[in-house]
């Protein structure tokens, strides 16, 4: 009989399926510089870290009975906030949240999909819908994207009729090649469409002037659900909290999967903090637009492959030896994404100066041996 310091991870009953895989995560080193997350680089200011450190201590104050099963009022500044950004009005009943949008998008596998259902991915796509299909049982198929990283629209609209899918992930922009989708395409996709389509519009607010969001799309397409995050231009990541949009009923069947009480009382009390804050939060998206145009131009500049980009990131390469390159810029203090086709790198959009100690550490490490 072996003691509990004595066991090790390959003695355990894993669920077959699990056992050959690692748990999913980029690496979280103390660099100076780090650009691999897609994370907003600018914190929140001292009058708002005030705010929600108030909220939390009132919050605080009946931590003794658990939270708002519904969040009522989250998911009410969710909505005003959605209506604000895209135009289109939406209430509390038609906006759900989670523990960032990764779970959302789980439950909705754990409802939609799951044992003898399909979901369809377009390569390269973001890891963890392998994930959540392999932790639902939901068997995944994923269709390649173009060469400049769009969706081949004929071949999907074949690849829905014939394989007839419970769920289709769209997401844009797309991580981690940047790529938007056009609406057009959404609405093709949603026209031939058997069961839920999902657009994942995590990087949303990095759209360009006078592109419309798919939450537009949601008033006349019933089955679409529309999932954003509170991670990335509302610089939250810390706070965890991620949301879709779409009707009613499919809120309901969301409640059959979630957990009772998923959303702390302390989660909902800061998100609805920073919430009310909106435009602070939001108020350097424009100087990350910016730079992250000025990125893709300087990184064309050096011969470079550089994907197009919608969103805060910018996936360039190619490069005989990417993790040559990855581990040369780690050693100047710059943390960057190894992921994507074979050869490509992706940097998030840091600050300014950030941007400049990437451009010098690049610039190295290209040319030195
Ligand atoms: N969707 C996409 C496309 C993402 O890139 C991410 C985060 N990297 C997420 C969803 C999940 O983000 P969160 O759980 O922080 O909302």
């Amino acid at each position: 009989r072996r003691t509990w310091t004595e066991i090790s991870f390959a003695d355990l009953p894993i669920r077959e399926d699990l056992r050959l895989h690692q748990a999913y995560g980029a690496p979280q080193l103390d660099v100076p510089v780090r650009l691999n997350v897609n994370e907003n680089p600018y914190p929140p200011s001292q009058g708002l870290v005030a705010s929600i450190a108030e909220a939390i201590a009132e919050a605080g104050a009946n931590a003794n009975r658990y939270p708002d099963r519904d969040f009522t009022k989250l998911r009410t500044c969710l909505a005003t906030y959605l209506t604000h950004d895209t135009g289109v009005y939406l209430d509390a009943s038609q906006v759900w949240a989670g523990n960032g949008s990764n779970e959302v998008l789980q439950q909705i596998l754990q409802v939609f999909g799951g044992p003898g259902r399909l979901a369809l991915t377009f390569t390269p796509a973001y890891p963890m819908y392998d994930e959540y299909c392999r932790t639902t049982f939901t068997r995944l198929h994923s269709l390649p994207r173009t060469e400049s990283f769009a969706i081949d629209l004929p071949q999907t609209i074949d690849a829905i009729q014939s394989l007839q899918p419970s769920v289709i992930f769209l997401t844009s922009p797309n991580n981690p090649t940047g790529t938007a989708l056009p609406i057009e395409d959404i609405q093709a996709i949603l026209d031939v469409a058997p069961g839920i389509v999902v657009v994942d519009e995590a990087y949303g607010e990095f759209r360009r002037d006078g592109v419309a969001s798919a939450v537009t799309l949601l008033p006349c397409n019933p089955r679409l659900v529309v999932s954003r995050t509170m991670s990335k231009a509302f610089k939250f990541a810390g706070g965890r909290v991620g949301y879709c949009a779409c009707a009613a009923p499919i809120i309901e069947a969301i409640k059959l999967v979630r957990l009772p009480y998923h959303l702390s009382v302390f989660t909902q009390a800061a998100a609805c903090a920073a919430l009310a804050a909106r435009d602070e939060m939001l108020s350097q998206v424009a100087t990350l637009k910016a730079e992250r145009d000025a990125t893709v131009s300087w990184l064309r500049q050096q011969g470079l492959q550089v994907a197009d980009s919608d969103a805060n990131f910018v996936m360039f390469g190619r490069f005989n030896d990417r993790h040559l390159i990855w581990n040369k810029l780690l050693r100047s203090g710059i943390l960057v994404r190894e992921i994507g086709p074979s050869g490509y790198l992706r940097v998030s959009i840091g600050t300014t100066a950030e941007m400049v100690a990437f451009r010098d550490a690049l610039s190295t490490a290209m040319h030195t041996g």
